[in-house]
Formats: structure tokens, C-alpha cells, sequence
């Protein structure tokens, strides 16, 4: 795909005819302007004018111009930007991909042997363990993981060893928070910055951990052949229904919703609803219905509940306590867990006896649980949920574009690479529930 040199300045179209190549330009237009940038990095981390420096994130979180005139209108932003379907048909027919949660081989639930990792892990330390594998038998130089700065607060690190790799685990928040120096709070980590950062690192196989939206990313790196997706040997997706931000000014309105100050927060999980543990112990949980008022506008559009194109997925949904839902779904997810539960660094949850045939219960050593096929059918109905959510959005996006004025990018008689809504409504403006 890469021609050499500036890659992707001319495209031919179907019929053999050159087409204007969808740069920066058309991302303020079909990201920017409806409110759906996700603000993951992504653009500005993998643009192709490098110390030339086209595009830099603004103070507020946000990519911008800084020197339109150093743009070498290559496209690669535009192709790789998690919010443009342009590659979507080519990367699901790499990943076999069907809806709604695209192709696996199993569904277990497992948790991690390490009495270390399980203190602090999200669910069942599946992750962390898996990471911790790849790490001790040399199949990794390191992992892309994000550690926390609060209860929302994500910073993304590269890890190589295993206590870094462990410190990252879980989303929980020991010490003091203090919220006038927290400024903005999100529980989205902006991964990208940290996969830019392994280019002067000198490594050659890495594992990432990621969003649904992240991973996508990085496959359409390693399509189009961009640096450096080339040395992400392992992906590892966490599911994700949605992410959160708000200002230092909502957060009285959060913690009214929350029923809960923030500082008193010590953990946060997401798994059928928003789960809360605070400094002493007590759980909450709030139905993520309540929380879409400080949901990320960007995840509102997105479709990928099971993080489709990864490895391994993992979540909370369907399994028990202190087990982690996982997702095996291809050869490279299928050697890593067979081989980390082979060594001793997992064990999977022995099903055990039937409950009752219609209640779709299970009784385990840890209790009652679901039975397989109704922790399939749980998120079968929540990755459905999104999608149907994320269609309806960008569906809304659409038509509110045909309204919309021509923007004046296009010469006459020329068309762009991919006719996209060119909608100028924010997303929040939108009715999307
Ligand atoms: C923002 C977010 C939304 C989620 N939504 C759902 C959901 O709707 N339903 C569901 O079942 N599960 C959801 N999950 C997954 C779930 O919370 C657990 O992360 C998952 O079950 C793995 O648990 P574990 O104990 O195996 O992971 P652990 O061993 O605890 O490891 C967790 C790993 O995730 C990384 N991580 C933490 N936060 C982020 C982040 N913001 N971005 C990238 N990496 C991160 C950590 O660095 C660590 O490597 C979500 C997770 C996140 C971070
Ligand atoms: S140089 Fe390429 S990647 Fe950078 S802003 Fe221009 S079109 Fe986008
Ligand atoms: S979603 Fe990411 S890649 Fe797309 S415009 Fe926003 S910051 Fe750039
Ligand atoms: S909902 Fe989608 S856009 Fe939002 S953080 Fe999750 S994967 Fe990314």
C-alpha cells in the first residue's frame, strides 16, 4: 500500500480516475466539527510530516493545525482515525469478522494464579497475567499498559518489567485526590502516545492493551503499513461500552449521581453497570444509563463492544466475581492463553454442575454462576446494544449532513476518496438516546 516516499498522495478511485486524498482537513470536517473526536492521539502521533509538525493536540485535549503549510497531504491521519470507516470492509475480512462480536474460537471465564495480581486486578487479572507470560518467557520486550491517577485518571505507560506490568493493574486509586490539581477527568488512557513512544525505544515485540477503538487503530497501522504497528506482536482488548470525562466544574453533578465523593473512590470496574468500591469497602452499583451524561460524545458513535480485531478480549460481564470474561479469538490468542494456563499462570472456571436446564445458572465452588451459554447470549445482547446505539448515531450524523452546505474542499468535479457526511451539529446536540 505504501508507495514510498509522501504514501498515499494520489488514490485512484474504482473507475481508474485520480481522486483528492482525505487529509487533516477532512478530519476537522467529518470528526471535529460533529463531536465525535475521541481525542486518542492518534493523528498526531503517526503523522506522516513528523519534525515537520503539521498538526499538535491543543490544551484542551484537542488535535489542531499548527502548521497546515508543513501537511504533505498524505492521509494517513485521516485512514487511521478510529472514527472513519474508510478501511472497515478491508480489516474485517483480515479478522473474519461477524456481527456482533466478530470471530473467536472460545469464550472462558479465568482468573490469574498470582495471590499479587489478584489484590489489585480489575476482575480476574487476566490481563496482567497474560502480560506477566509474555513478559518472563521472552515473547515481549514490553506491554502498552495504562496506569492510574485516580479514580479518573489513566496514564499510559510502556512497562518492561513484571512490577510495572502488575502496577498497572485494576483501576483502583490508593493516596490522596486531590481534585483541584485532577483539572479534566476521564478513564479513557490515550494509549496512542505511548505506541508513538516505542519508536526511540528500540523494541521489537511489544503487547498492547486497548479499547476497542485502539485496537482498531493499530490494525489499520499494520494494514497500511505504518511505524510502528510493525512491532505490536500481541493484542489484548478490554470490552468497553463506553468511556467517561468531565470537568472540575461537573463534579459536584457526578458525585450527586454517583452517590459518592470522589475521593472516597478506591476502585472502579465496569462490567453490566458501574461498579464502585470505596475507601471503606462499601460497593455501588450505578446502570450505565444514569451515567450518559459524562459518557465521551466520541463513544456514542463507535460500534465495537467485544473488542472485535484483538487477540484476546477481556471484561467482567457474565462471569463471577474475581474471574475475568474472556474472549479467545484467533491462533496467536489461542497459543498465548493455552500456554499461560499451561505454565501455571491461569486457571479457567470449572463450570461444574447444571443448576437448572431453563435458568441458565451454574453452580461452581465460587456459587451460582452463569452458564456458558448465558454469558454468550449477555454479551451477544450488550455488544448488539452498542452497535444498535453507535448506527443510530452515526445514522443521525448523516442525515443532519445532506443538510449541510458543501464545504468548498472540493475542486469542482472532483470527488474526495470516500463521500462522507461532512456534518457541522455537535453530537451532543443530538437526540442519541
Ligand atoms: C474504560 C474501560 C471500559 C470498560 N468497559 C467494560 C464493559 O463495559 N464491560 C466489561 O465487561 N468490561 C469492561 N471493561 C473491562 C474490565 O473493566 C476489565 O478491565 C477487564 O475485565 C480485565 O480485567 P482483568 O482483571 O483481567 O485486568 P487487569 O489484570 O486488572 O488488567 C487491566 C489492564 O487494563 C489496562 N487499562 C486499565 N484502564 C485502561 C484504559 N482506560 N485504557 C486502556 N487500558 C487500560 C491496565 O493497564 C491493565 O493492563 C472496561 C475497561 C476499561 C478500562
Ligand atoms: S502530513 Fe499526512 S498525516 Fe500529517 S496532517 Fe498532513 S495528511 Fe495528516
Ligand atoms: S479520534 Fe483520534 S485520530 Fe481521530 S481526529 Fe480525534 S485524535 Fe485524531
Ligand atoms: S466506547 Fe468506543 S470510542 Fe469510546 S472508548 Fe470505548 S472503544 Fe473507544
Amino acid at each position: 500500500m505504501v508507495k514510498g516516499g509522501v504514501p498515499f498522495s494520489e488514490t485512484i478511485g474504482p473507475d481508474g480516475d485520480a481522486k483528492r486524498t482525505k487529509t487533516f482537513k477532512d478530519l476537522i470536517r467529518e470528526v471535529h466539527d460533529p463531536g465525535i473526536c475521541g481525542q486518542c492521539g492518534g493523528c498526531v502521533s503517526f503523522c506522516y510530516a513528523g519534525d515537520l509538525v503539521a498538526i499538535e493536540m491543543d490544551a484542551n485535549g484537542k488535535p489542531h493545525y499548527i502548521n497546515e503549510e508543513n501537511c504533505l497531504q498524505c492521509g494517513i491521519c485521516f485512514l487511521i482515525c478510529p472514527q472513519i470507516n474508510i478501511l472497515d470492509e478491508e480489516i474485517q475480512q483480515l479478522f473474519n469478522w461477524k456481527p456482533p462480536i466478530g470471530s473467536y474460537k472460545h469464550i472462558v471465564s479465568a482468573k490469574t494464579t498470582n495471590p499479587e495480581i489478584a489484590k489489585v486486578c480489575s476482575d480476574g487479572g487476566v490481563v496482567t497475567s497474560l502480560l506477566v507470560y509474555l513478559l518472563e518467557h521472552k515473547l515481549i520486550d514490553g506491554a502498552i499498559v495504562s496506569v492510574s491517577e485516580g479514580p479518573f485518571g489513566r496514564k499510559p505507560i510502556v512497562a518492561t518489567t513484571k512490577e510495572k506490568i502488575i502496577s498497572a493493574a485494576g483501576s483502583r486509586f490508593i493516596g490522596k485526590s486531590n481534585i483541584e490539581e485532577l483539572g479534566n477527568f476521564t478513564t479513557y488512557s490515550q494509549t496512542m502516545f505511548a505506541l508513538r513512544d516505542i519508536k526511540n525505544l528500540d523494541m521489537l515485540k511489544i503487547a498492547v492493551v486497548g479499547t476497542p477503538c485502539q485496537i482498531h487503530t493499530i490494525r489499520k497501522m499494520q494494514y497500511l503499513g505504518v511505524m510502528p504497528a510493525h512491532v505490536v506482536k500481541y493484542t489484548i482488548g478490554l470490552f468497553c461500552y463506553e468511556n467517561f470525562s468531565f470537568s472540575v466544574d461537573e463534579v459536584e453533578e457526578v458525585e450527586e449521581t454517583l452517590g459518592v465523593k470522589i475521593a472516597d473512590i478506591k476502585k472502579i470496574n465496569l462490567k453490566e453497570e458501574f461498579i464502585i468500591t470505596t475507601k471503606d469497602d462499601k460497593i455501588k452499583n450505578i446502570p450505565l444509563s444514569e451515567l450518559e451524561k459524562v459518557a465521551r460524545p466520541a463513544c456514542f458513535a463507535c460500534t465495537d463492544y467485544a473488542n472485535d480485531f484483538s487477540d484476546i478480549s477481556v471484561g467482567g460481564i457474565g462471569s463471577p466475581d474475581g474471574y475475568s470474561t474472556t474472549i479467545i479469538r484467533n491462533d496467536i490468542g489461542q497459543k498465548i492463553f493455552s500456554s499461560a494456563l499451561r505454565n501455571g499462570y491461569l486457571e479457567e472456571l470449572d463450570v461444574g454442575e447444571e443448576l437448572d436446564r431453563g435458568s441458565g445458572l451454574h453452580i461452581t465452588e465460587n456459587g451460582v454462576c452463569l452458564s456458558s451459554k448465558a454469558r454468550k447470549e449477555l454479551i451477544l445482547k450488550f455488544a448488539r446494544n452498542k452497535r444498535a446505539r453507535g448506527l443510530a448515531t452515526l445514522e443521525k450524523l448523516r442525515k443532519k449532513s445532506e443538510n449541510q452546505p458543501q464545504s468548498g474542499l472540493e475542486k469542482e468535479g472532483e470527488q474526495p476518496v470516500n463521500p462522507a457526511p461532512t456534518p457541522d451539529q455537535k453530537v451532543e446536540q443530538l437526540n442519541i438516546s
